[in-house]
């Protein structure tokens, strides 16, 4: 099946009572029972709820899996990945990911006797460098945020299967629309649901999806055991917004494209960073991995000052200035003080993420209005 009918139809069959073609939103917690353990398979909605079930399985199809699970966010789908592991565990992680993780990795799981080794993934090399006795999980985002730095997928899923480490790849920025890691070799796929997928910047969300029959099992353990789950209203509107990511993303991707060429000639405009750019470091591995480039792309200032980079995140006008990303709407954010302020500065500086670093998330508006907007922002 093609993509675009894949994500339309995706988990959603008529609603066998009545009909609906969209899945209901089940607002239940319990589910009564004809007699003590006879059930239609439903109990209790932090086990088990209809739309989410509707989800998770469109999760499980869009990303080529065989079984997906949603979670209350993000981050709590990162959380449940980790949960996987014991003290002692050891996890090689990518130096330059989203801040969040960072900050989930190195505040709260770091004290409960879990190990994280930072490298440049860039390198599959470096990760096999890293990998010891102890290792049991590889941790990768491509591209990265907000340096749009790429990982080989494959190269690290080849060496992840040869230590027998599990390999999780986060797929926020890259949608399963460009990028599908698990025909790549790995393990298990993360989303922030709450980007691209919800797309819409309504709703808070996140997944996995993997093949593994028995690594389903233990998540969905942890994931009922824990109880990060979803409302069913969050799980229809991401239902919702799976059925247009195709058309979304060929637009985020179209004006992605446009904004990176009208920066990247913009005489105050330093650096531009977008994997589209035959010049990126990652545009061959990206060229093979993905569909396309996508909208998500970060620039400096030739005048590299805090100052002046602040002067053009509150001048925009179509493009908001928010944390989040993925949604129609173009948003405009300094990772520095906003995203990853809670990443060290000196850790920052050091992977390149300046101070004057300006990222964008390139929304569907009309392209021309948006080339607009920066050109009189930025002056
Ligand atoms: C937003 C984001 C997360 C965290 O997801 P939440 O839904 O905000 O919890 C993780 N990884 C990446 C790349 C993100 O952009």
């Amino acid at each position: 099946m093609k993509l675009a009918t894949k994500y339309i139809h995706a988990g959603t069959e008529p609603d066998p009572s009545t009909g609906a073609i969209m899945t209901p939103i089940f607002q239940t917690s319990t589910y009564v029972q004809e007699a003590p353990g006879v059930n239609k398979g439903y109990e209790y909605a932090r086990s088990q709820n209809p739309t989410r079930k509707a989800l998770e399985d469109a999760y499980a199809q869009i990303e080529n899996g065989k079984f997906g699970l949603a979670f209350g966010s993000g981050v709590a789908a990162t959380d449940a990945v980790i949960k996987l592991l014991q003290p002692g565990d050891e996890v090689i992680a990518a130096n330059d990911m989203y801040g969040g993780t960072y900050r989930l990795f190195t505040k709260v799981f770091a004290k409960f006797g879990i190990r994280f080794t930072y490298v440049d993934t860039t390198d599959a090399a470096n990760v096999s460098k890293a990998i010891t006795a102890q290792t049991k999980l590889i941790w990768i985002e491509t591209p990265t945020n907000p340096l749009m730095n790429i990982t080989d997928i494959a190269a690290i899923a080849a060496i992840a299967k040869k230590a027998g480490v599990l390999l999780c790849v986060d797929n926020t920025f890259a949608s399963p629309y460009l990028q599908n890691p698990l025909d790549l070799g790995a393990d298990i796929v993360m989303h922030s649901a709450t980007k691209y997928l919800g797309g819409h910047s309504d709703v808070i969300q996140g997944c996995l999806i993997m093949n593994d029959e028995s690594l389903r099992e233990q998540l969905y353990f942890i994931q009922k055991s824990c109880g990060a789950v979803p409302g069913p209203m969050d799980c229809f509107l991401v239902l919702r917004g799976i059925k247009t990511l195709h058309v979304r993303m060929q637009r985020h991707c179209e004006n992605g494209e446009k904004i990176a060429r009208f920066l990247r000639n913009h005489p105050k405009v330093g650096k531009v960073y977008w994997c589209g750019f035959e010049d990126h470091p990652g545009y061959t591995v990206a060229s093979k991995q993905m569909r396309g480039f996508g909208g998500m792309m970060s620039f400096t200032l030739k005048d590299d000052s805090v100052e002046t980079a602040r002067k053009v995140l509150s001048s925009t006008k179509v493009f908001a200035l928010a944390e989040s990303l993925g949604g129609v709407e173009s948003l405009i954010n300094h990772p520095a003080s906003m995203t990853h302020a809670s990443i060290p500065r000196e850790e920052r500086i050091k992977n390149g993420l300046t101070d004057s670093l300006i990222r964008l998330s390139v929304g569907i508006e009309d392209a021309d209005d948006l080339i607009e907007d920066l050109q009189q922002a930025i002056g």
